[in-house]
């Protein structure tokens, strides 16, 4: 077994693997740039090395650093984690080159799963199905686009060296073929440094599933079962759960065979997860092959007692499989949420910044947090913007689903924006109660998921108002005379102290409350009815709340206006606004279109003194994961264009003036 070992990574992955070093007694080596110095992993492995500035192709993509740095501490193995160096053939050959076990699969083996086109090749080959497609040589505009029409719209295109989402393109129709594949092989090019395409057709209505599978260096393959993940934005996984519930004991038998049989016929070696499309009528068709520890093992891990991690290094050191297959066990349920730095309401565009306050439940029952942040730390503009993960676990699927509602429930984050509310929709949409979910669903009813139901309930309202009142009632301002209404500026005039507030959720919905008394003890005032409230204080960010009869514990984060709350049934994150906005603001704001994510410029499609319409492209920004195309916001003429290609912009940055005087006059 290793002594010591290099983690080529950061965030909550290297804080995972360094978990498991640390029960298994091996040393365990942190690799950092200068902008992660002081990041968890890094605080938390035994030591830790320099590798470079922060952008990665300057330091976590660096073979040679990273080959350098496991050098110089002396480690005997390096762990790849995923995503970065994972799937990159190079760090494998270098690790042998050097003497240093790479934990994760031989080089040739990632080299023919990196390549779409190659993974098609082998696994059709050996008779595993694969999608109808093409994956081709003639790479030129219309041989591409004879493929897709022979194949019939709708169509998928795919980088063939691709991963993470990025360059594929859904073309529905002929008349959008020429843009698409344009943008697709731009992002490719950025991304990957190739524009190969593969065409693959677009199913209707698939569910992701995929086999966890296991090799070791002496001839053994064996499965840890499926997981499901069809919960995606945009082809991103955020929810996933082990087993999959579309997945009976047949499909299961078929599926788990299929993922053996694929590892085999590529001799694969180490942990590694077959990635199968599964159709309405049960048949299933072979995506990809990761050659790596993916993002959702947890769930696996939770339904088999198996540490994944653990496995990794006891193969990689040469060791036979520490199981047979029959060993190999499913106990109960497993679901995984990905809390993501990025805004739902706003196309998912990933917001960076210092987390102030990270809330989770903690020593919960079988509840799982895994995360690279704590108070403090910041989500950088360099790395991926997944926050955390949490992991519940339950006897059967309702069980694990209401222990997963309850942890998103109390799980809060102040200072950069996050996908939580959406995580929180999902976890209680009866289509996901009922197990029903495809790959497209959130995408087709994204509208429906977020602003479902009743806008922030009257109860999380009444929690918000009474924490940030009592703020006000302690306030040394609001102690000269905590009865005079006359110095506020909420309007609130009513019997004593109290105010008048307006909350809005994110969907824009916004309710008013009143609050009437001091200290802890008030009347709310909420649409037409009137009710006794108490509040207290248990620490600082938990209330307990008494409306009427009733008895809540809430927990209570502000950050400025922005209002945090979670109760036993629900978390709700909302805004306080003026009691009376200005109509003016929007109308101002959309004159000056400003970015809505730090970023590159990558195609600028206007020029100054041309006519735009509302929805028109304007330019198109590149960043941490994705391209944004700017629309026009009003119509009227390109006043002035501030950047230009190839310009990086920072977050709030006005990009283009745009005038629509001559439009509102007519
Ligand atoms: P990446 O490696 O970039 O993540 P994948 O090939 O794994 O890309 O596909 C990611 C997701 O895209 C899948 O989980 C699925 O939702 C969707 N997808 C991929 N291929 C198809 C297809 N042929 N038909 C329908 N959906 C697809």
């Amino acid at each position: 077994m290793f002594s010591r070992i290099l983690i080529a990574n950061r965030g909550e992955i290297a804080c995972r693997i360094i978990k498991t070093c640390r029960r298994l007694g091996i040393h365990s080596i942190a690799v950092y740039s200068t902008a992660d110095a002081d990041a968890r992993h890094v605080r938390e492995a035994d030591e830790a090395v320099a590798i470079g500035p922060p952008e990665p192709g300057a330091s976590y993509l660096q073979v040679d650093r990273i080959i350098e740095a496991a050098r110089q501490s002396g480690a005997d193995g390096i762990h790849p984690g995923y995503g970065f160096l994972s799937e990159n053939p190079l760090l494998a050959d270098a690790c042998r080159s050097a003497g240093i076990a790479f934990i994760g699969p031989p080089a040739e083996v990632i080299r023919a799963m990196g390549s779409k086109r190659r993974a098609r090749e082998i696994m059709a080959g050996a008779g595993i199905p694969v999608v109808p497609g093409y994956e081709g040589e003639h790479q030129d505009d219309q041989s591409l686009l004879d493929q897709a029409r022979h194949i019939g719209f709708p169509v998928i295109l795919k980088p063939s060296a691709g991963g993470g989402g990025k360059g594929m393109r859904i073309v529905r129709s002929e008349q959008r073929w020429a843009e698409m594949l344009t943008g697709a092989r731009r992002e490719s090019r950025a991304a990957f440094g190739d524009d190969q395409m593969i065409v693959e057709r677009y199913l209707a209505r698939p569910r992701h599933v995929e086999v966890q599978v296991f090799a070791d260096s002496h001839g053994s393959v064996v499965h840890l079962f499926e997981r499901e993940c069809s919960i995606q934005r945009r082809h991103q996984k955020i929810i996933e759960e082990a087993p999959s519930p579309a997945v009976d004991e047949d499909i299961r038998s078929r599926l788990t065979s299929a993922a053996v049989a694929a590892a085999r016929a590529v001799g694969y070696q180490n942990a590694g997860t077959v990635e199968f499309l599964l159709d309405e009528d049960g048949s299933f068709y072979f995506m990809e092959m990761n050659t790596r520890l993916q993002v959702e093992h947890p769930v696996t891990e939770a339904i088999t007692g198996v540490d994944l991690v653990e496995w990794q290094l006891r193969i990689a050191a040469g060791d036979p499989l520490p199981a047979g297959q029959e060993e190999i066990a499913s106990h109960g349920h497993a679901i995984e949420a990905r809390v993501y730095a990025e805004n739902p309401f706003n196309d998912f565009l990933p917001s960076t910044g210092r987390i102030g306050r990270f809330l989770h439940p903690v020593g919960a029952l079988d509840l799982r947090v895994d995360t690279g942040f704590t108070d403090g730390d910041a989500v950088q503009i360099h790395y991926d913007p997944m926050i955390a993960k949490i992991i519940a676990w339950g006897e059967d699927r309702d069980q694990a689903v209401d222990r997963l509602r309850r942890a998103l429930a109390r799980t809060m984050i102040t200072g950069p924006t996050t996908n939580l509310p959406l995580l929180r929709r999902v976890a209680g949409h009866p289509d996901f109660l009922g197990a029903g979910m495809d790959t497209g669903y959130l995408d087709r009813h994204l509208g429906d998921v977020l602003c479902a139901g009743p806008a922030a309930g009257d109860v999380a309202l009444i929690a918000a108002a009474c924490a940030l009142q009592m703020d006000q009632d302690d306030s040394p301002e609001s102690a000269v005379d905590p009865h005079s209404p006359w110095d506020r500026s909420d309007g609130w005039r009513a019997g004593g102290g109290g105010a008048r507030m307006r909350f809005a959720d994110a969907c824009g919905d916004s309710r008013e409350l009143g609050l009437a008394g001091w200290g802890g003890r008030y009347t709310a005032l909420i649409g037409d009815r009137c009710l006794p409230v108490t509040a207290s204080r248990l620490d600082p960010d938990h209330l307990d709340v008494r409306i009427g009869d009733d008895e809540y514990q809430a927990t209570v984060l502000t950050d400025g206006d922005e209002c945090f709350v979670g109760l036993d049934f629900g978390g709700f994150e909302i805004r306080r606004v003026p009691l009376f906005p200005s109509a003016a603001d929007r109308g101002e704001e959309d004159l000056h279109p400003v970015a809505p994510m730090p970023g590159r410029i990558v195609a600028i499609h206007v020029a100054e003194g041309e006519r735009v319409e509302r929805g028109d492209p304007l330019l198109v920004l590149e960043g941490m994961k994705m391209e944004y195309t700017l629309a026009a916001p009003v119509g009227g003429v390109v006043a002035r264009i501030y950047f230009r290609e190839g310009d990086m912009v920072e977050a709030d940055t006005r990009l283009v003036d745009i005038d629509n005087a001559g439009d509102s006059e007519q």
